[in-house]
C-alpha cells in the first residue's frame, strides 16, 4: 500500500481525505483532536471513512468474512474494514466512555499489529481524572498540553463556522437537516485538514446566506448515534419535515464556549450518562421549537436500552427507529416514518 491514500467522500458536498498513512491516527469516536493536530498527526474518523465509502455494505461483508460476528453492530465492522482498507497503523481507542464492542475491537486490532493508544472519559465526569488523561495522551504523542491548548484556540474558530451552520438550520430555516448532519458529524476529525475544512465551511455559509428560507410543515429532532442508513434525511425532507436538531452530531462540534480543553471535554455529553444527554436535549427541544423526535438506535448497540429513559423524561412524540446495515430505509421503516410525520402535522 502507498503511504498516501486518497479517500473520496461524496454525500452532498465534494470532499476528500488525503491520508498519509505514516501521519494518520485513526479514531473510533470523538477524542481531543487538538492534541493529535498539535502533535503533527492527522486524526481520521474511521466511522466517516466507512460510511462515506462507495460501498459501505461491502465493508461490513468484508469484516464478517474476517471473523467479526453477524450479530455485532455494523458500525464496529465498518470501522474494522475502514482501518484495514486505508492501512492506518495507529489508533486512539476510547476504553471508557464508548462501548464494549469498540473495546473488544481494539484488542482485535492489537493482535493484528495496530498500535492502540488508550484514552478514557471518566464515568463520573471527574475533571481531575479527565485532565490527567489529556496530559497522558499529550505525553504519548510527545507534546506539552500547552501546545494543544493553543491548537484549541485555532479549532474553536473553525468550529464556530459549524455553529453558525447549525443556527442557520433551526433559526433561519436556510440549511437542510441533512446538510446540518453532514457538517456537524464531520467535526469529529475536521476531515483530517482543519484549514481546508474551514475554507469549505465559509464557502458553504456564503452560499446559504443567499438562499430563500426553506418551507417546511414540521420541525423534528434527531437523537441517538448518527444513522447508518443513507436516505433518512432526504426521505424526511420529501415529507415536509425539517430536522432542526441533530443531537450527537452537534455534540461533535463542541457547541459550548469553554476556556480549557478539560472544560470542553467535560461538557461534551456523548461519553457520559444518558441523563446528562437528556438535560441538553430538553433545552434544545424548547429553544428550537421541536414538534417530535426520532430516536435512532443501532441494532446490537447497548444504547437501545436508553430508549426507555428517553421516553420517561422527554414529553413529546417519539419514534424509535432501529437499523442494522448501511443502505436505504426498508419499506416498513418508510411506512412508520410517514405515519409519524402525518401524526405530527395533525397535532400541530
Ligand atoms: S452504535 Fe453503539 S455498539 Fe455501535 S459503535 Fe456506536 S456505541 Fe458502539
Amino acid at each position: 500500500m502507498n503511504s498516501t491514500n486518497l479517500v473520496n467522500v461524496g454525500m452532498s458536498f465534494p470532499m476528500s481525505y488525503r491520508i498519509s498513512v505514516d501521519k494518520a491516527i485513526g479514531i473510533t469516536t470523538t477524542i481531543p483532536i487538538e492534541i493529535v493536530y498539535a502533535a503533527g498527526y492527522t486524526p481520521i474518523d474511521l466511522n466517516n471513512i466507512f460510511i462515506c465509502n462507495d460501498g459501505p455494505d461491502a465493508l461490513v461483508d468484508y469484516a464478517e468474512l474476517k471473523g467479526l460476528p453477524r450479530n455485532t453492530c455494523a458500525w464496529v465492522k465498518g470501522i474494522y474494514a475502514a482501518t484495514k482498507k486505508t492501512g492506518i497503523k495507529k489508533i486512539i481507542g476510547v476504553i471508557q466512555g464508548d462501548c464494549s464492542n469498540n473495546h473488544a475491537l481494539l484488542e482485535f486490532f492489537q493482535t493484528e499489529g495496530i498500535d492502540v493508544i488508550p484514552f478514557s472519559y471518566p464515568h463520573d465526569r471527574d475533571k481531575d481524572f479527565l485532565h490527567k488523561q489529556l496530559v497522558s495522551l499529550a505525553k504519548i504523542l510527545e507534546i506539552n498540553l500547552d501546545k494543544a491548548h493553543h491548537m484549541k484556540l485555532t479549532l474553536d474558530k473553525v468550529r464556530k463556522t459549524v455553529h453558525e451552520i447549525d443556527r442557520l438550520t433551526w433559526e433561519d430555516n436556510k440549511v437542510t437537516g441533512e446538510e446540518n448532519h453532514i457538517w456537524n458529524v464531520s467535526t469529529s476529525d475536521l476531515m483530517g485538514d482543519y484549514g481546508f475544512f474551514e475554507k469549505k465551511a465559509i464557502e458553504f455559509l456564503e452560499e446559504v446566506k443567499a438562499r430563500p428560507r426553506l418551507d417546511y410543515e414540521t420541525r423534528l429532532g434527531y437523537i441517538g448515534v448518527p444513522p447508518i442508513c443513507s436516505d433518512l434525511y432526504s426521505f424526511l425532507d420529501g415529507l415536509g419535515v425539517h430536522v432542526v436538531f441533530n443531537e450527537v452530531q452537534r455534540q461533535f462540534s463542541m457547541p459550548y464556549k469553554t476556556h480549557t480543553l478539560t472544560d470542553q471535554y467535560i461538557r461534551y455529553t456523548y461519553p457520559f450518562d444518558i441523563l446528562y444527554h437528556i438535560d441538553d436535549i430538553k433545552k434544545e427541544l424548547e429553544k428550537r421549537k421541536i414538534d417530535g423526535i426520532i430516536h435512532y438506535v443501532q441494532s446490537f448497540c447497548h444504547r437501545q436500552i436508553y430508549d426507555r429513559l428517553i421516553r420517561k423524561y422527554i414529553d413529546i412524540p417519539i419514534l424509535t427507529l432501529d437499523c442494522d446495515r448501511p443502505g436505504q430505509l426498508s419499506g416498513s421503516m418508510r411506512t412508520r416514518i410517514e405515519a409519524f410525520a402525518e401524526m405530527l402535522k395533525n397535532i400541530r
